[in-house]
């Protein structure tokens, strides 16, 4: 299996991160963990085809992990018709303006978005993702507001086991990092986000950590690269900041 940092920035753009977007290749399909870049346009300087996703999993509706979705959707709706692929995300209302835009800007009144080829469906915490490459189990977090969601995704593939922390509340005062990363022996691999939280809210869980690998993401600032680079040695799991392009194998 191997995961893509596709996007790694902090929310903005940067000269060198787009935002949020990691790929997960396993069993000869591709998956999307988030798309706040713009996937489009990137994958065919990847030399990939967005034909070859098959799934994308939204951690929450904010444009810098959404904003991507859009313009597969409609790539996918009007172009590549021959592919057909399935887009979780984590309001329905999001899908619906989505849909509706793709509609209006067909530019042809009364086009239908073909809702059967190209499936948004809402994440339901009581049904996790299965097919026979992966599992994709959800957890809610503090991150978004009702009525709205967001959510930390594990998934499972391959024997292992990485958990994506999407976006977590403001200085983790909803203590919503998933208990399955303070298990022993559960959490192959880790992607933390850590735009959200001051550093010194993130001090008290580091020791909790049980993961193996922990990759913090969504960050642009010095001094937070730099508290991760410290962290090795100091915990039992091994810390980085990843860029745009880096691939692990797991
Ligand atoms: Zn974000
Ligand atoms: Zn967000």
């Amino acid at each position: 299996m191997k995961l893509t940092f596709i996007g790694t920035s902090d929310g903005i753009p940067r000269a060198d991160r787009y935002c949020t977007c990691m790929m997960l290749e396993t069993g000869g399909s591709v998956y999307l963990i988030d798309a706040g870049a713009p996937v489009c346009d990137i994958f065919p300087r990847m030399g990939r085809s967005i034909e070859e996703i098959r799934a994308i999993f939204n951690t929450h509706i904010h444009a810098d992990h959404a904003e991507g979705i859009y313009r597969i959707a409609d790539l996918v709706n009007g172009y590549y018709k021959n592919h057909e692929m399935d887009i979780y995300v984590a309001d329905a209302v999001y899908s619906e303006q989505v849909i509706g835009l793709i509609e209006m800007a067909s530019g042809h009144p009364g086009t239908k978005f073909d809702r059967a080829r190209v499936r948004f469906s809402e994440i339901d915490v009581a049904k996790p993702y299965e097919d026979e490459n992966i599992k994709v189990s959800y957890f809610p977090t503090g991150h978004i507001d009702k009525p709205y969601h967001s959510y930390a995704m594990l998934v499972e593939a391959e024997g292992k086991r990485l958990l994506f922390t999407g976006d977590l509340s403001k200085n983790l005062r909803d203590d919503d990092i998933p208990t399955v990363a303070f298990e022993e022996g559960m959490i192959d691999l880790m992607v933390c986000e850590f735009a959200h939280i001051r550093p010194e809210y993130m001090m008290p869980y580091l020791p909790r950590i049980k993961a193996k690998r922990v990759f913090f993401n969504h960050t642009t600032s010095e001094e937070k690269i730099a508290m991760v680079r410290e962290m090795n040695g100091k915990y039992s799991f091994a810390a980085a900041v990843p860029s745009d392009g880096d691939t692990v194998e797991l």
